[in-house]
């Protein structure tokens, strides 16, 4: 029990056992091997509700805590292991055993070799790496929930209810799932690190649409030591399709999709510039290039160049007309100059022509 102090079980809402526990098939050997019984350890674990050797449910003895001093020896024998006593938990079907059985040898596993020590950020970063290759979080910071909740629940079924201050109804007891992903402040008892990291072991590697990274930046006007300056891409679902936001440290976002349904990933499109766009947009203004020269300069369209002109107040002296194709003019030329067609290995491209509006 000191021992228990001393590590904070005392204080966790998974309780301990109140009477110690017995495998019948375990005594059974011991008499014949030994000519007497006595108590394991592993059996005396919140986490293990079935025998790691016999994978039976172990039963109750008639040794209760709070009847005996916490300092008073008590033998094993079959007087207070008898073998018609009270199973710890009713098991009803093979996949609750299989859960019970496994998380036995987890349990066991932890009880004889102890994994180092984590620190509370060691743990919150631990889990949050584990989510993010399970594909349940957003980015490294945002953890989907919702799903991570379902999914848990839909693992482990029923073996859930049958663990001790893991479920209170259909919830989970003070909320501690969510708490296991979250930032790390207190400790957390080893049955819910058990739960978890198995669970989280179960999940297939899932392998993020977009790559394991790090990605490029596909602003032109930035110079980044690295090609791959964007270390983080955070996802999100659209219907079928996966998006993929890339944002660089230099401002600039750009989107990907991907659909599910083709395994197709879509090309870059752009969705913000960030502030080098204005320095180097006032002066390709005012060096008098063409929009198309522009477009070029800055990787966009003509269109988004003269929308996001006229969101930073610049003026400028292009119009875009829209005549069965799209045509760019500047103000002093004739209108039927024509575009050449998109280069589709433009890295951004839009898809927005038919929208072209009359800038005149
Ligand atoms: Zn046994
Ligand atoms: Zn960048």
């Amino acid at each position: 029990m000191k021992r228990q102090q001393n590590l904070g079980l005392a204080t966790f809402r998974v309780e301990q056992t109140n009477r110690l526990r017995f495998c019948p098939e375990c005594t059974r050997d011991m008499s014949a091997n030994f000519g007497e019984l006595y108590w394991r350890r592993d059996h005396q674990l919140p986490s293990v509700l079935v025998c790691p050797d016999h994978g039976c449910t172990l039963l109750e003895s008639t040794v209760s805590f709070s009847q005996h001093s916490r300092h008073e020896f008590i033998a094993a024998t079959p007087k207070n292991c008898p073998r018609y006593a009270r199973p710890v938990v009713q098991v009803m079907d093979k996949l609750q055993l299989f859960h019970l059985q496994r998380l036995t040898r987890l349990s066991v596993e932890v009880l004889d070799s102890p994994p180092k020590p984590r620190t509370f950020a060691g743990w919150t970063a631990f889990y949050r790496r584990r989510m993010m290759e399970a594909g349940l979080a957003r980015s490294s910071g945002t953890m989907d929930q919702q799903r991570f909740n379902q999914e848990f629940k839909k693992f482990y079924g029923r073996a859930l209810k049958l663990l001790p201050n893991v479920m209170e109804g259909d919830e989970f007891a003070g909320d501690w799932l969510a708490a296991m992903v979250r930032k790390h402040r207190k400790a957390n008892h080893p049955l819910y690190h058990l739960l978890v990291q198995n669970f989280l072991a179960q999940c297939d590697q899932h392998v993020s649409p977009f790559g394991s990274g790090s990605w490029p930046c596909l602003n032109p006007l930035a110079r980044h030591h690295s090609p791959t300056p964007i270390k983080e891409v955070s996802q999100h679902r659209n219907h079928s399709k996966m998006v993929g936001v890339f944002a660089c440290s230099c401002g600039y976002v750009y989107t990907r999709c991907f659909d599910s349904a083709t395994g197709k990933l879509g090309q870059p499109r752009f969705m913000h510039y960030g502030p080098l766009l204005e320095p180097a947009l006032r002066q390709l203004v005012a060096q008098g290039a063409s929009l198309r020269e522009t477009g070029r300069a800055l990787q966009l369209d003509p269109k988004t160049v003269v929308r996001l002109a006229g969101e930073l107040g610049i003026i400028v002296s292009w119009r875009l007309v829209l005549s069965g194709r799209v045509q760019i003019a500047p103000t002093c030329a004739k209108p039927t100059q024509k575009l050449p067609p998109d280069n589709p290995s433009d890295p951004v491209r839009h898809r927005e022509r038919s929208a072209f509006a009359r800038l005149d």
